[in-house]
C-alpha cells in the first residue's frame, strides 16, 4: 500500500503500465487527486468540489520546499515564480506552463488557480491584480460553451503572459487561437452556443432587454430554441452581473458594453431570417421573417435594404463592370450565417485586444521585463464528425506533445550523448513526422490545403484526392474509400477520420466585400470599427492606420489575405518561438471517466490518456535521468558563495569542489555542464537558504 500511495512516481523503482494505472486511482480514491512524475504534475479532474483551494492552503505552498508538501497544482504556481526570480535554478528567467488533456480534464480551472495563485505570491493586492483575474470569466462568457464532452468548454485557446518587474506584477497580455465561430450558427445535438447569449438573455433587466429588442429566447434559431429550466436560468442571470462587473472592472467603457449587447442580439435576430424563392428568379424574406430584417438592421444599425441586398445577392467587378448575381436559398442562408460568424468573431477578437490594451504594462521602455505564460489550449478531439476546426486543434495538439517530448526526450539524451553521460537510451513515440505531415512545405496538409483554397473552382473533393495522392503511403495517413470527401491521420493520440466538406471555405474565410461596406457604414459605432479594422497575422486587431504602417515591412501579408490555416500555422510557430527559449512547466491533466462524475475511474479511459501522454516512459526518464543541465560557468557562479570563495574561475574542478563539500550525491559531470536529478536543484536552495539565514 506504501507505495501505491507514492506522491512522486519517479520516485519508484519498477513500474509497469498496470501499476501506474493503480497508483493514480488509489490517490484518486483517496482525493489526492496531484501527483508527481518527478517535476511534472499529475492533475485527475476530481467533479467534485475539494477543500483544497482554500486562503491557508495558499498560505502554506508559498516559498515551501516541494517534498514536505503533498503534490498540488500550487506548487507549481510557487516553481514557476520562483524560477522567474531566480531563486531556484539557473536556467531562462521566462517561463512558461503548458497544460495539456483532453476536452473537460480540468485545463481551464488549472489556469484559473494557477493565476490565482501567482497573483497571491506576488501580493499584487493591486488593482491590477483584481483586473488580471477578472479577465477570465470574461473571456469564458463569450469563448466557452457547453459540449457533450464539458459543460463549460473552452472553444478557443488562449496563451496568457504575465509580465514581471522584479517580484511585481506589471501587466498581462492575452494571446487567442481559433475561435470556433461555426459554433454561433450551428450547435450539435445536446451541445449550446455561447454562454454569453444565455447569460444575456437570464440577466438583463426588462427595460434593457427592450432596448436591445430581445425576445423570448425559446424563439431564436440560433439557440436551437432551446432554453433552460428556472435554476439554470437563474444561475446564467447571475453569471451575466459577473461579467458586466468584470467588464466595468476591467475597464470597458459603457457605450461599449451596450454596442456589444446590441450586436449579440442583432445576431440572434439574424439567424431567424428565412427566405423562399419566388415566380422570378428572385429570392425574398418569407413574411414571416420581414419582422426579424428590419429587427437585425435595427441592431446592426444599418439599413434595411442594403442589408437585404447582401444576403441576396453577390456583386463582383469584372473588367471595371459592376455585375449582380442573385443568390440561390442555400447560398442566402449560407450569406447570413457567415454574417453572424464574422461578426461574433470580431467583437471576441476585438474584446481581446481591448482587454491587452487596458492591461498592457505601463512601464518605461528599457525596463526588463520577466514573463510567466500560461498555456490552456483546447485538448485533443475525436468526434463522430470531425471538422476543419478539429483538424486545427488536433495540429496544436500534436505540436505540443513534440515540445513535451522534445524538452523530456529528445534534448535531454543528446545531451548525455554529446557530454559523454553514460546512458541507456529511453525510447518514446517520436511524433515529428505527423507534424512534418501537416507543416512541410510545399506539400503538407495545410500547404495542400491553401493551394487548392486559391482555386475558385477547386472542391473539397479535389483537396482530399490531392491528400490521398501524396499521402497514401504515409503511415500516418489513411485514405477513406467513400463518396463523402474522408481521410484519416493517425495522431500520437490515435486515428481521427475527418470530414473535408467545408474545408477550403473555412480555410478562405473571405468576407465578400458587400458585407464589409454594409458594417463600415453601420451608426453603430463599435461595428463600424471592428469592420474598419484588420486583423493581423498575431490574431490582434489592428486599426486600419496601423495596418497601413505595417505594410512596408510586411508586404506580403498586405497583397493576400492569408488563409486560417497559414495564419493558425504562424501562431502556432510564433507561440513555439516563446515557449522554446523560456523554462517550462508540465502540467498533464486526466480525465477520470467520460460522464464528467465524481469518485469513478473507468481504467480504460485513464489509461488511453497515460499512453498517448506518454507517461510511463516520462516516469523512466524522470526516475533516471538528468532533468537540470547548468553549464559549469552557470553552476560555479551560483554556488561558488557555498565554498565561501566568490573568485573562484568557473571551470569543471571548482563545480566538483563546491558539490563535495555537500552531501549530494548522484550528479554527474560531463564535458561541458553539469548533470543533476530533478530533485537537487530544491537540495542546493535549501542549502542557500541556510547559508542565508547562518
Ligand atoms: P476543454 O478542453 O473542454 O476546455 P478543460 O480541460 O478546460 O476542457 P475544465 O473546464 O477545466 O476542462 O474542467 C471541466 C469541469 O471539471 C469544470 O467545469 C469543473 O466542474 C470540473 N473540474 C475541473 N477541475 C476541477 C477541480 N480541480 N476541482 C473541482 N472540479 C474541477
Ligand atoms: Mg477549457
Amino acid at each position: 500500500m506504501e507505495v501505491l500511495l507514492h506522491e512522486d512516481l519517479a520516485a519508484l523503482s519498477d513500474l509497469d503500465e498496470q501499476s501506474l494505472l493503480e497508483s493514480l486511482s488509489q490517490r484518486f480514491k483517496q482525493d489526492r487527486i496531484y501527483t508527481y512524475i518527478g517535476d511534472i504534475l499529475v492533475a485527475i479532474n476530481p467533479f467534485k468540489y475539494l477543500p483544497l483551494y482554500e486562503k491557508e492552503v495558499s498560505e502554506r505552498y508559498k516559498y515551501h520546499e516541494k517534498t514536505k508538501l503533498p503534490p498540488h497544482i500550487f506548487a507549481v504556481a510557487d516553481r514557476a515564480y520562483q524560477s522567474m526570480l531566480g531563486r531556484l535554478a539557473t536556467g531562462p528567467r521566462n517561463q512558461c506552463i503548458v497544460i495539456s488533456g483532453e476536452s473537460g480534464a480540468g485545463k481551464t480551472e488549472s489556469t484559473k488557480l494557477l493565476l490565482r495563485q501567482i497573483m497571491e505570491l506576488c501580493r499584487a493586492n493591486s488593482q491590477l491584480e483584481q483586473q488580471i483575474l477578472q479577465v477570465n470569466p470574461l473571456l469564458e462568457a463569450f469563448g466557452n460553451a457547453q459540449t457533450v464532452m464539458n459543460d463549460n468548454s473552452s472553444r478557443f485557446g488562449k496563451y496568457i503572459q504575465l509580465r514581471f518587474h522584479n517580484s511585481s506584477v506589471k501587466g498581462a497580455k492575452i494571446n487567442e487561437y481559433l475561435l470556433e465561430k461555426s459554433r454561433v450558427v450551428h450547435q450539435d445535438e445536446g451541445e449550446r452556443n455561447f454562454h454569453i447569449f444565455y447569460c444575456m438573455l437570464a440577466g438583463i433587466s426588462p427595460d434593457d432587454k427592450d432596448m436591445y429588442g430581445l425576445l423570448d429566447p425559446t424563439q431564436y434559431r440560433y439557440l436551437n430554441g432551446r432554453y433552460g429550466s428556472e435554476d439554470i436560468v437563474r444561475k446564467w442571470g447571475e453569471k451575466y452581473s459577473e461579467v458586466c462587473n468584470a467588464m466595468d472592472m476591467v475597464g470597458f467603457e459603457e457605450q461599449e458594453k451596450v454596442d456589444m449587447m446590441t450586436i449579440l442580439a442583432g445576431i440572434l435576430s439574424l439567424g431567424n431570417i428565412m427566405f423562399e424563392p419566388t415566380e422570378t428568379d428572385a429570392l425574398r424574406v418569407t413574411d414571416k421573417s420581414m419582422g426579424w430584417l428590419k429587427a437585425t438592421a435595427g441592431q446592426f444599425g444599418v439599413q434595411e435594404e442594403e442589408l437585404l441586398r447582401s444576403l441576396t445577392c453577390t456583386l463582383s467587378v469584372t473588367r471595371g463592370e459592376a455585375i449582380r448575381r442573385l443568390h440561390n436559398q442555400q447560398q442566402a442562408e449560407d450569406a447570413r450565417d457567415s454574417i453572424a460568424k464574422v461578426a461574433y468573431g470580431r467583437v471576441f477578437g476585438w474584446i481581446v485586444s481591448k482587454v491587452n490594451e487596458l492591461l498592457a504594462p505601463n512601464v518605461d521602455f528599457d525596463v526588463e521585463l520577466s514573463e510567466i505564460g500560461i498555456l490552456d489550449i483546447f485538448g485533443f478531439e475525436n468526434f463522430a464528425v470531425n471538422r476543419f476546426e478539429q483538424l486545427c486543434i488536433n495540429l496544436a495538439n500534436e505540436q505540443l506533445q513534440y515540445f513535451f517530448n522534445h524538452h523530456i526526450f529528445l534534448m535531454e539524451q543528446i545531451e548525455y550523448k554529446e557530454e559523454g553521460i553514460e546512458w541507456e537510451s529511453i525510447s518514446f513515440k517520436d511524433n515529428k513526422p505527423i507534424l512534418d505531415l501537416f507543416l512541410t512545405k510545399p506539400i503538407g496538409i495545410l500547404s495542400l490545403l491553401d493551394e487548392q483554397s486559391a482555386f475558385p473552382q477547386a472542391s473539397d473533393r479535389d483537396f482530399v484526392d490531392k491528400l490521398n495522392s501524396k499521402f497514401k503511403s504515409s503511415p500516418h495517413y489513411e485514405v477513406v474509400r467513400s463518396h463523402s470527401p474522408l481521410f484519416t491521420v493517425v495522431h500520437y493520440a490515435g486515428k481521427v477520420q475527418y470530414n473535408g466538406l467545408g474545408f477550403l471555405e473555412k480555410n478562405r474565410d473571405t468576407i465578400p466585400a458587400s458585407i464589409r461596406s454594409l458594417f463600415i457604414n453601420s451608426v453603430t459605432p463599435l461595428l463600424s470599427l471592428l469592420f474598419a479594422a484588420t486583423i493581423s497575422r498575431t490574431g490582434t486587431l489592428m486599426p486600419r492606420k496601423a495596418k497601413l504602417m505595417q505594410k512596408a515591412d510586411d508586404n506580403f501579408n498586405s497583397t493576400r489575405k492569408q488563409s486560417v490555416g497559414a495564419q493558425f500555422k504562424h501562431s502556432l510557430a510564433v507561440l513555439m518561438e516563446k515557449m522554446f527559449v523560456a523554462s517550462p512547466h508540465f502540467v498533464r491533466c486526466i480525465k477520470p471517466n467520460g460522464s464528467k462524475l465524481p469518485d469513478q475511474v473507468d481504467n480504460k479511459i485513464v489509461m488511453d490518456q497515460l499512453r498517448y501522454n506518454g507517461l510511463l516512459e516520462t516516469i523512466r526518464i524522470r526516475r533516471d535521468g538528468f532533468s537540470w543541465r547548468p553549464s559549469f560557468k552557470e553552476f560555479a557562479q551560483r554556488y561558488n558563495i557555498l565554498l565561501i570563495k566568490p573568485d573562484l574561475p568557473l571551470t569543471k574542478e571548482s563545480c566538483m569542489s563546491i558539490l563535495n563539500t555537500t552531501k549530494i550525491h548522484g550528479w554527474k559531470c560531463g564535458s561541458s555542464r553539469m548533470f543533476f536529478k530533478y530533485w537537487h536543484q530544491e537540495e542546493l536552495a535549501r542549502l542557500l537558504e541556510r547559508l542565508g539565514k547562518a
